[in-house]
């Protein structure tokens, strides 16, 4: 059976797959493959992990969290999704910062591009990363931690530098989210108060058509002591999808109803394990002070965007300084399209967005659909850094060469 990714729009080349449950396999297929490359959850939807040589999974490896309490952080296998791993904080009384929408990516596939979920003051999820274990192309176990030199080149690396077989996040202690969503926010008032939006909880998410002259929702996730604005926005009086139109059964209690941060933080029940999705994604983070000439440079190819658009999320992330990280020393806003799944109508619609979001210097979601990306401000040193690691270029692919080229 053919191998795809999770929306099926991406079949894998791989001559191989391995699927090693020890590391000490892992470093025998490394040291052994020409050209390798890593499969997490298969959740991105290009050909970032694709290879026509040796692909691994790392989803065997045995799961082995180990909290320590003094430093304040839990070690555990990269192939582990933040569902299973969250089950398991929250059971501890232990929390992660932050959640992507769907509990079901695996963490070293989502720090490898930067995935994110919402929140002003909330770095991405490759923000809490305090080290990492990867098999370098020789084979050898190499362990980085936050303050080494290579440290902030190595967490969101594309896949590029070696198999991350363990992964250090920082914990905190468990807390409590409440989720409220409202309907038909005014999309005058998007603009006229967005930093007061942006910043109005510990994580807020906007959906929108770009049809009309409201924003379809305004998802709040509120921490202890924060209280709800709607900004004018009508409480939803009933349980909601992203996509109004759909049920809401998937989707994580809403209507202000406390609950653990992991069941609510992502919008999507852990429960529900999503197929196949009928969708495409892509997804460009400018400054979050450049948010309101993004929606209007948006809104100015709605004749375009609309026809192919399924749904449209905003949200806010806080600069890091991840060498490759697409919110690398900017606070940013996150825009999101979800496509229908027509790559043939939805690449020039892409392509639409690409040029009329680049005067704001837009850079795109790795892991998601896009032609070309600006170049990371930071990649003279990572080339540098993925040179000393792989000379030979073990762990490149199309992807890399197309989208990491020294010039
Ligand atoms: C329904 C859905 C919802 C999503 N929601 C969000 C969201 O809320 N926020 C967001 O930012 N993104 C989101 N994404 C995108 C997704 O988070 C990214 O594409 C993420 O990288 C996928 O992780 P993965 O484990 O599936 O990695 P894959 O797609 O399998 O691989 C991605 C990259 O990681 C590398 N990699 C994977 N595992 C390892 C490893 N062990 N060692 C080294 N490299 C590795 C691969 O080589 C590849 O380069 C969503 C995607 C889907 C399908």
């Amino acid at each position: 059976m053919t191998l795809t990714n999770w929306a099926g729009n991406i079949a894998f080349d791989a001559a191989r797959v391995h699927r090693p449950s020890t590391v000490d396999r892992v470093r025998e297929v490394v040291a052994g493959a020409e050209r390798v490359r890593v499969l997490g959850s298969g959740h991105s939807f290009n050909d970032i992990a694709d290879t026509p040589a040796d692909l691994i999974s790392v989803a065997g490896l045995p799961v082995e969290p180990r909290i320590d309490a003094a430093a304040g952080t839990v070690t555990v296998a990269g192939g582990v999704r933040y569902g299973q791993l969250a089950a398991f904080l929250d059971a501890q009384g232990y929390a992660l910062h932050n959640l992507g929408s769907l509990p079901h990516i695996s963490i070293a596939g989502a720090i490898a591009t930067g995935t994110h979920g919402s929140g002003a003051a909330l770095g991405n999820l490759a923000t809490a990363v305090a080290g990492i274990e990867l098999v370098t192309a020789g084979g050898d176990l190499v362990r980085l931690a936050r303050g080494d030199a290579d440290f902030p080149g190595a967490v969101v690396s594309l896949g590029t530098l070696g198999v991350v077989v363990g992964v250090t996040l920082d914990v905190r202690p468990a807390y409590t989210i409440r989720q409220f969503v409202f309907e038909h926010l005014p999309r005058s008032v998007l603009d006229a108060r967005w930093e007061d939006i942006a910043t109005a909880g510990y994580s807020v998410s906007l959906f929108t058509g770009w049809a009309g002259d409201t924003v379809d929702q305004l998802w709040l996730k509120l921490a202890d002591g924060e209280e709800p604005d709607g900004f004018g926005a009508v409480p939803a009086g009933r349980a909601m999808h992203p996509i109004a139109a759909m049920p809401p059964e998937s989707c994580t209690d809403q209507g202000g109803v406390p609950g653990p941060w992991h069941r609510r933080l992502p919008h999507f029940k852990l429960e529900f394990t999503p197929s196949s999705g009928e969708e495409l994604q892509t997804e460009y983070f400018v400054a979050r002070d450049d948010a309101v000439e993004a929606f209007a440079a948006i809104e100015r190819l709605r004749h375009l965007v609309t026809p192919v658009l399924q749904i449209s999320e905003i949200r806010v992330v806080a600069a890091d300084e991840l060498w490759l990280s697409p919110t690398y020393r900017r606070d940013s806003v996150a825009l999101h399209f979800t496509w229908i799944q027509d790559a043939a109508r939805v690449a020039p619609v892409v392509a639409a967005l690409e040029e009329a979001l680049a005067p704001l210097a837009a850079r795109p979601h790795w892991g998601k659909v896009f032609h070309r990306a600006a170049r990371p401000e930071r990649l003279t040193d990572f080339l540098a850094l993925r040179d000393r690691l792989d000379p030979d270029r073990k762990f490149s692919n199309a992807f890399v060469e197309r989208h990491l080229a020294a010039e």
